[in-house]
């Protein structure tokens, strides 16, 4: 069974399962398949996937590669990370050792391979503000190569990898650090808040990540056996971006409402806001899958009784809502293994999809 590979306890069974110690052991696994035609799931620390209650029905390959290396460039450190090294564990190591750029994204699950996926972000920082340079097995070539920072096309939640799913294996991950005791600016108001900072100020790294870590922990986004609403694939939902004139659309709809005003003229609005208001508040729960107690965004298997199913008829049910009262179609942030969401009625207001 897959289930105890993921945070949300889902998923069956896979047809093969195999643990790649070494990027050489996960780029033969992946090719071999490949040559026979066998379907690959690429699985890191199972933390934003939901896999079908079927299971896969192919080869899934556990990234367990390790290994860190350091080498100094004028200001900046490179540290290169194997694809299957914890990412909480680089966040911690990077503040303990005065290497900032990454201390927001402390308390993030999952594996560093996955990190370039969705360029994971949290509290003001992305992975793509400091990855220099990513190796990857290219399905299509059948080659390792070197994918430069610009060639990665990252923007929020998103990449050239995420958008071409399957291609790319993820080997290692180089990121640049700044040598400093002090963190970036902080960028995230709830968190200069939480620091008693202004926006924009630098404070000490191991204060960022500290105040991160506390903030998550309110939220139930640190996973802890003890706290079942941690027992989620994070965000389920992208915060959507909405161009000019479906926003203005909106405006029409909720005078007033949140928004963060991007500088291409697009707005993006806070997904669990349109949750709330469209009636789902946090513990909202349908059979044993429930929102969240401490989060909007997050959907849970609390007791581990749900099935993926279950989870997805809830999450099928609060997009439907959002759609219905506001026009906007929620797309969800976790990748569907063997799933899918029910495309549900399309609105009348069309979406931004
Ligand atoms: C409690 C909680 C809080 C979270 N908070 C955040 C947050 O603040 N910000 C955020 O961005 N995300 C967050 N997430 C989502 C998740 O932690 C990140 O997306 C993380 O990067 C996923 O890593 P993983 O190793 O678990 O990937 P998996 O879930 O194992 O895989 C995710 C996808 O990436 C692919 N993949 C994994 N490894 C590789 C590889 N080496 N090469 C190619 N493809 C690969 C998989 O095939 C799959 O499609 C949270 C999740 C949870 C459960």
């Amino acid at each position: 069974m897959l289930a105890p590979y993921t945070t949300l306890g889902l998923g069956g069974p896979a047809r093969r399962f195999v643990e790649a110690a070494t990027a050489e052991q996960l780029v033969s696994e992946v090719a071999e398949a490949d040559r026979t035609g066998e379907p690959v799931l690429v699985l890191g620390g199972g933390s934003n996937v939901v896999v079908a209650d079927g299971g896969f029905d192919g080869l899934v390959v556990k990234v367990a590669s390790e290994g860190v290396s350091v080498s100094r460039d004028g200001e900046q450190v490179l540290v290169t990370v194997e694809a299957g090294e914890s990412w909480e564990s680089l966040a911690a190591r990077a503040v303990a050792e005065g290497w900032a750029g990454v201390e927001c994204l402390s308390g993030v699950p999952g594996l560093v391979g996955a990190t370039p996926i969705q360029n994971v972000g949290a509290y003001g920082q992305e992975v793509s503000q400091t990855i220099r340079c990513v190796r990857a097995y290219d399905r299509r070539t059948r080659h390792v190569v070197d994918v430069e920072a610009r060639q990665c096309a990252f923007s929020y939640r998103d990449s050239a990898f995420k958008r071409d799913p399957g291609r790319h294996v993820v080997l290692a991950v180089t990121y640049a650090l700044d040598v400093s005791g002090l963190s970036a600016p902080i960028a995230y108001k709830e968190l200069a808040g939480r620091l008693g900072v202004e926006p924009g100020e630098r404070v000490p790294l191991a204060d960022a990540r500290e105040a991160v870590l506390e903030l998550r922990r309110s939220k139930g986004m640190v996973i802890d056996p003890a706290d079942p609403d941690t027992r989620s694939a994070g965000s389920f939902f992208t915060n959507p971006v909405l161009s000019r004139e479906e926003a203005e659309e909106l405006e029409t709809r909720a005078p007033g409402h949140p928004r963060w005003d991007l500088p291409d003229g697009s707005v993006k609005i806070p997904a669990a806001w349109l949750i709330e208001q469209a009636g789902f508040a946090k513990g909202y729960s349908r059979g044993p899958a429930r929102i969240s107690t401490k989060h909007t965004l997050a959907l849970t298997n609390p007791e581990g009784e749900a099935t993926a199913a279950d989870l997805l008829a809830l999450a099928g049910e609060v997009r439907d809502g959002v759609r219905e009262k506001f026009g906007v179609t929620l797309v969800n942030e976790p990748v569907l293994v063997g799933c899918e969401l029910d495309p549900g009625q399309p609105s009348v207001a069309g979406a931004p999809e």
